[in-house]
C-alpha cells in the first residue's frame, strides 16, 4: 500500500489562526496561511501545522483556490490507500443498512458530510456515478476507480465531473466512463418504483436522489387527490403518487425530461394517457392556469447558486411560491423545497412568509425535512448544507 503523502512540505499557520481548524472545519483558507515551505503540485496531501509548530491536519492543498487546504485529517495519522478504502468503506457500509431490497440506488459518498472533499459517489444499482470536483480527488483518480471496484463492486463507473465547483478548483469538465462498459439508461429501484435514469445526459448524475423521501412522504398524502408537480424533471414524485391512485399533472420544461417520465409510468405499470404531462415554464403555467389542485410540489433548480444571485433567486422563489399558495384549494398542501445553500432555513421561512402575505392566505407549516439519511451534513460544515422543503396547508 503505497503512501499518498507529500511529506516534504510544511503548510504554516499564521500566529492565533488555529480556530477553524480546532472547530475541525474542513476548509482551510488562504488568508489564514503565513507560508508554505517546500516543493508541491496541486493536489498534493500535505501537512499543516500551528505557528508554534503543533502538526494541526493533512489535506489537498491547492493554489489556485481560496480554499487553499482541503482538509481529511485533524489527527496524525498516515494517509495512503487504506486511509481512503477506509472511509469510502465506512460510507458503503453505513448506507446498507439504512436501505431495503426497495431502494438500490442512492448516494454512497456526499463529500465533506463523509470526510472525502471534492467526491461524490452515486449509485444507480450497479452502475457508479462520480463526481469529482477537488484537484486532490482528481490526482487520486486511477486509484479511486480501484477504491470503489474493491469496495462498491460495480459493473461500470461513470464520471459527470460538470459541476461549475470544478472550474472554481482550475479543472477543466470531464464526462467518461472511467471503467466497464455502460449500458444506458439504467433501471433502478427507489422504494418499490422502477425509474429509468440517464446517467449519461441526466441532470446532476441522473437523478435527485436528495428528494426520495420527499416523493414517499407525498405519494402516501396523495392518494385520490389531483397532484400538481411543478418541476417534475423524469415525474419522481408523479410517478410515486399515481402509484397511490393520485390523478398527476406535471410540469417541466424539458421535453427530453417528460419522454423520461412518460416512461417511469409505464414501467410501473401505470398508463401515461391518464395522466398530464405539461412541458411548460412553470411561472407562466401557474399564472395562466384556472385549475385548483389538492396538493402541489414545488421543487425548482437553485435559485441562488453564488451570494450574487441571492436577490433574484430570492424573488423568484418568493413568485413562485406565491403562485402556488394562489391555486391551492382551501385546506390543501404544498410542499416548497429549495436546494439553494446560500438560502439558509430562517430565509427561506421568510421567503415563504412574504408570499403568503402577499397571496392573502392562512398558511400553516405543518413539518420541515432536511436531507435525507445518505446525504450526511459534517457538523462543523455548515456549508454542506444546501436542501430545505416545508409541508404547507393553506386555508
Ligand atoms: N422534483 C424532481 C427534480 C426537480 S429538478 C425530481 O423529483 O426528480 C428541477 C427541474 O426543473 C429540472 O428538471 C429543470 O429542467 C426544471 N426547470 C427549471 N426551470 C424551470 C421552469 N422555469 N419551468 C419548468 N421547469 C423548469
Amino acid at each position: 500500500m503505497s503512501h499518498l503523502e507529500n511529506t516534504k512540505v510544511k503548510v504554516i499557520l499564521k500566529p492565533g489562526r488555529t480556530k477553524s481548524i480546532r472547530n475541525r472545519h474542513p476548509w482551510l483558507f488562504s488568508g489564514a496561511i503565513e507560508k508554505v515551505e517546500g516543493e508541491y503540485q496541486p493536489g498534493d496531501i500535505v501537512s499543516v501545522y500551528s505557528a508554534e509548530g503543533e502538526l494541526m491536519a493533512k489535506g489537498f492543498i491547492n493554489p489556485h483556490s481560496q480554499i487553499r487546504v482541503r482538509l481529511l485529517t485533524f489527527q496524525e495519522e498516515l494517509i495512503d490507500d487504506d486511509f481512503f478504502l477506509n472511509r469510502l468503506r465506512r460510507a458503503y457500509q453505513s448506507r446498507n443498512v439504512l436501505f431495503s431490497n426497495e431502494t438500490n440506488t442512492y448516494r454512497v459518498v456526499h463529500a465533506d458530510g463523509d470526510y472525502l472533499p471534492g467526491l461524490i459517489v452515486d449509485k444507480y444499482d450497479r452502475v457508479i456515478v462520480v463526481q469529482i470536483y477537488s484537484v486532490g480527488m482528481e490526482k487520486l483518480k486511477e486509484s479511486l476507480i480501484q477504491w470503489i471496484r474493491e469496495v462498491l463492486q460495480p459493473d461500470t463507473i461513470v464520471e459527470r465531473s460538470e459541476a461549475s465547483a470544478r472550474v472554481n478548483e482550475g479543472l477543466v469538465r470531464e464526462k467518461k466512463v472511467l471503467w466497464g462498459e455502460l449500458e444506458n439508461p439504467v433501471i433502478v429501484l427507489e422504494n418499490g418504483i422502477k425509474y429509468t435514469v440517464d446517467v449519461w445526459e441526466g441532470q446532476k448524475t441522473g437523478l435527485f436522489l436528495d428528494q426520495r423521501d420527499n416523493r414517499r412522504r407525498m405519494a402516501t398524502l396523495a392518494a385520490g387527490k389531483k397532484m400538481l408537480n411543478c418541476f417534475s424533471y423524469t415525474g419522481g414524485f408523479s410517478v410515486a403518487a399515481a402509484k397511490k391512485g393520485a390523478e398527476t399533472i406535471s410540469v417541466e420544461i424539458s421535453e427530453l425530461a417528460q419522454q423520461m417520465a412518460k416512461k417511469n409510468f409505464e414501467l410501473n405499470g401505470i398508463n401515461p394517457n391518464q395522466h398530464r404531462f405539461v412541458t411548460a415554464n412553470v411561472f407562466e403555467y401557474l399564472r395562466d392556469t384556472e385549475e385548483e389542485f389538492d396538493i402541489i410540489i414545488l421543487d425548482p433548480p437553485a435559485f441562488v447558486k453564488k451570494k450574487t444571485h441571492m436577490e433574484n433567486g430570492s424573488r423568484a422563489y418568493k413568485d413562485v411560491n406565491r403562485l402556488a399558495i394562489q391555486k391551492i384549494k382551501s385546506g390543501g398542501l404544498i410542499l416548497t423545497c429549495s436546494c439553494s445553500s446560500f438560502v439558509h432555513w430562517v430565509l427561506f421561512q421568510q421567503i415563504v412568509y412574504s408570499a403568503a402575505k402577499e397571496a392573502g392566505r392562512s398558511v400553516q407549516i405543518l413539518s420541515r425535512f432536511g436531507h435525507p439519511v445518505d446525504h450526511p451534513i459534517n457538523i462543523f460544515h455548515p456549508e454542506g448544507e444546501y436542501l430545505k422543503s416545508m409541508l404547507l396547508r393553506v386555508y
